[in-house]
């Protein structure tokens, strides 16, 4: 049994089983058996199906977001959207069963079709930064294109995606198809990688681990897809609106206390404008309100774990603070809002992805420059571009190496938008309108007329 703590308590909210090897192989049997019957569902059926499941956690959003607040410390605002973002994501795959079209591709003596057929069992590994989401957008789509899932969440946050496996029961799902599985990483997610009848796995999480998942998936030709970390830009040209700029900029880098692959957590600043923009964003980092993450008005809870914490504290030690946020005192695993003058690109905490409330600054002086900072880094996954000068827009935007990029705005993921890094932030795309074929193989078939 794992015992689950609350980080805001650090007290015991549940006790939860840690499935065995045998147990995982058992779940990844059932879901195999579950396959064919799923697979040959007409594409309507399964659409229904997901479209049920979608009003089911419709119906407890606010219970699935008050537990998310007790496992996870989440804001009860982000925890809401966190149901939500579940929600919508399988009401939207569940248009694409019917949509799922291959091609008729002109050829003498014959015809040819291509048809997009499902890979089988696909193993989703899920992180324990955004529990609900993360685990939707690689079950949605995969169901949808007519996989059956088997998912592990992540030992410190099970609690909403178990909910969520009840719930698809309760919307008819038949059993095997959707499999939550509470285990350790090292067995339940390593036998994603090994087991031969397993097809593809969705993994997010570290960079470490999704290469050695990466380098397990090798052995069989595993079809895989890598959300890994992130390091990324927060660039705020002399030209941008500041006062917007340096609004937004908490938000960017401390949403989710910093866990957060998507977190903008190198803030470059031209050098014009360098100290104007600081005393701005002093301004908002010492009103983001990071508080009980069940109060409706917090904007920050605590970190998910002491380790957590502890990992954090290690970036922030010995280097120059330029200001911090607060943050209760007594129990929790809290830690304030952080800025962090960096002295140039080499600093630790410039370079490594710190996963907590920490954001680093460090001024550019034109263009070029901006965009060479930026993709200093082994990361490549968000990013932001702050500025009035529509060329400039387009140029930076361009040249930043980013799977996913916003202009005067924070906004990181639609749903019906793709998301993915490059670099090593990661391997594939998910959400938006593609990523149902990712789940999908697609057979080429020529039918003779000779
Ligand atoms: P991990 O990469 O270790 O964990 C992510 C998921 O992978 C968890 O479900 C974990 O299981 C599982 N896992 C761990 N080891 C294996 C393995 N060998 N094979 C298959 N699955 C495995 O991240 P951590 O929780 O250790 O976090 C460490 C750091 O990683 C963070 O500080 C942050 O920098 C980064 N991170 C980045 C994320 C992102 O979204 N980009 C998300 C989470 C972390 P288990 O439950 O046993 O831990």
């Amino acid at each position: 049994m794992t015992e689950v703590l609350s980080p805001v308590t650090e007290e015991v909210v549940a006790s939860v089983p840690a499935a065995s090897m045998e147990e995982t192989d058992a779940a990844i049997a059932r879901a195999h058996e579950a396959f064919p019957a799923w697979k040959a569902m007409s594409p309507g059926d399964r659409g229904r199906l997901l479209r049920r499941f979608a009003s089911i956690v419709d119906d407890h959003i606010e219970e699935l977001a008050r537990l998310e607040v007790r496992n996870s410390g989440h804001t009860i605002g982000n925890a809401r959207w966190e149901a939500g973002n579940v929600r919508d994501v399988l009401a939207y795959y569940s248009a694409a069963p019917e949509r799922l079209l291959g091609h008729q591709i002109p050829v003498p003596g014959g015809m040819n079709v291509t048809f997009h057929e499902p890979l089988g069992v696909v193993g989703v590994i899920v992180p324990w930064n955004f529990p609900m989401p993360i685990a939707g957008w690689g079950f949605a789509p995969a169901l949808a294109a007519g996989n059956t899932v088997v998912l592990k969440p992540a030992e410190v946050t099970p609690l909403t995606a178990m909910r969520l496996a009840e719930l698809a029961l309760a919307a008819g799902i038949p059993e095997g198809v959707f499999t939550v599985l509470p285990g350790k990483g090292s067995v339940v997610g390593e036998r994603f990688v090994t087991h031969p009848l397993v097809r593809k796995v969705c993994f997010t999480g570290s960079t470490e681990v999704g290469k050695r998942i990466m380098a397990g998936c090798a052995d069989q030709v595993k079809r895989l897809t890598l959300e890994l970390g992130g390091k990324s830009a927060n660039i705020v040209f002399a030209d941008a609106d500041l006062e917007k700029a340096a609004a937004a900029a908490p938000s960017a880098a401390f949403d989710n206390a910093g866990q957060d692959c998507c977190a903008r957590s190198r803030i470059l600043v031209q050098r014009p404008v360098f100290d104007r923009f600081l005393e701005l964003l002093e301004t908002s980092v010492t009103a983001f309100r990071c508080t009980d993450p069940a109060d409706s008005d917090a904007e920050m809870g605590p970190l998910i774990s002491a380790a957590q914490r502890e990992s954090v504290a290690s970036y922030v030690d010995g280097a120059d603070v330029a200001f911090r946020g607060s943050a209760p005192s007594g129990k929790g695993f809290w830690f304030p809002p952080t800025v962090l003058l960096a002295h140039d690109e080499n600093d630790r905490h410039w370079r490594e992805e710190i996963f907590g409330p920490v954001v680093s600054v460090l001024p550019f002086d034109d263009e070029a420059a901006a965009v060479e900072l930026a993709n200093d880094t082994e990361y490549g996954l968000s990013g932001s571009i702050w500025t009035s000068d529509l060329g400039r827009a387009i140029r930076v935007s361009r040249g930043v190496e980013t799977g996913n990029l916003s202009v005067n705005s924070n906004s990181s993921v639609r749903y019906w938008t793709p998301f993915g890094g490059v670099k090593q932030s990661g391997l594939g795309r998910e959400l938006g309108p593609d990523a149902v074929a990712a789940f999908t193989e697609v057979k080429n078939i020529f039918f003779s007329s000779e």
